[in-house]
């Protein structure tokens, strides 16, 4: 079992693709997802992104991100920060972002308790410049 492993497994349960809005996507994440489509950038654009301004999310159609279909439609492909989490390094910051976390994600291992949580993920963080799951 690998660190990652010790503290989350996801459940694919999908409710982190859930609501009103997206993550914002940065410029690799938005070549990713033109790849991972097989679609021009601008097919992308007018058929799964929302742009405000400077920031690109994704749609959301019926309370959900578009690409959420039973699954990621571009799961290889998908926001650096969606690959994030739920191991946002907030956990490390205050208890109650964790039990937040942990209340909206069954994937997260609570069973471990707080201080033990935060050594893995401490040493997980450590190893990688961005913690993908
Ligand atoms: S990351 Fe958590 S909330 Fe999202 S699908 Fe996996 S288990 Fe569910
Ligand atoms: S891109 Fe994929 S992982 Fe991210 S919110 Fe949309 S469906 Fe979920």
């Amino acid at each position: 079992m690998s660190e990652i492993e010790r503290i989350f497994k996801c459940r694919r349960c999908g409710f982190c693709c859930q609501g009103e809005t997206t993550v914002s996507l940065d410029g690799d994440d938005r070549q990713r997802m033109i790849l991972a489509l097989n679609l021009s950038e601008d097919q992308v654009r007018a058929g799964y992104w929302r742009e405000t301004g400077r920031c690109v999310q994704m749609k959301t159609v019926n309370g959900h991100c578009i690409l959420y279909q039973d699954g990621c439609l571009v799961h290889a492909g998908r926001p650096w920060r969606c690959g994030q989490w739920p191991l946002h390094p907030s956990i490390l910051a205050d208890e109650l972002n964790f039990q937040i976390i942990a209340d909206s994600c069954p994937g997260i291992n609570a069973e471990l308790g707080y201080e033990e949580f935060c050594r893995i993920l401490r040493r997980v963080m450590a190893e990688r410049e961005k913690v993908c799951c």
